[in-house]
């Protein structure tokens, strides 16, 4: 297995469980799941993050975008335009 294929699958698993990955990128990532537990957990701990997402309603999304733009000062995304 060629170095640095772990990290490069644990990143690209965020948007694979996003449903954001080709066809083919899909493919690869299942097939490196198969054989490795490692990333196979790390897959199972992402897995829920979608659910997570649709959980959250557009003021939880403002509130976290004001949060994280507390240091700046463009203000939040229905003010800008
Ligand atoms: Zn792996």
């Amino acid at each position: 297995m060629a170095p640095g294929e772990h990290e490069q699958v644990k990143i690209l698993l965020g948007a694979y469980v996003l449903n954001l990955l080709t066809p083919a990128e899909r493919s690869g990532i299942e097939a490196h799941l198969v054989g490795c537990a490692d990333c196979r957990a790390h897959y199972e701990y992402l897995r829920p993050v979608p659910g997570y997402l649709g959980l959250l309603s557009t003021d939880d999304v403002a509130t976290l975008i004001d949060d994280r733009d507390d240091d700046r000062n463009d203000g939040p995304l229905d003010e800008r335009d």
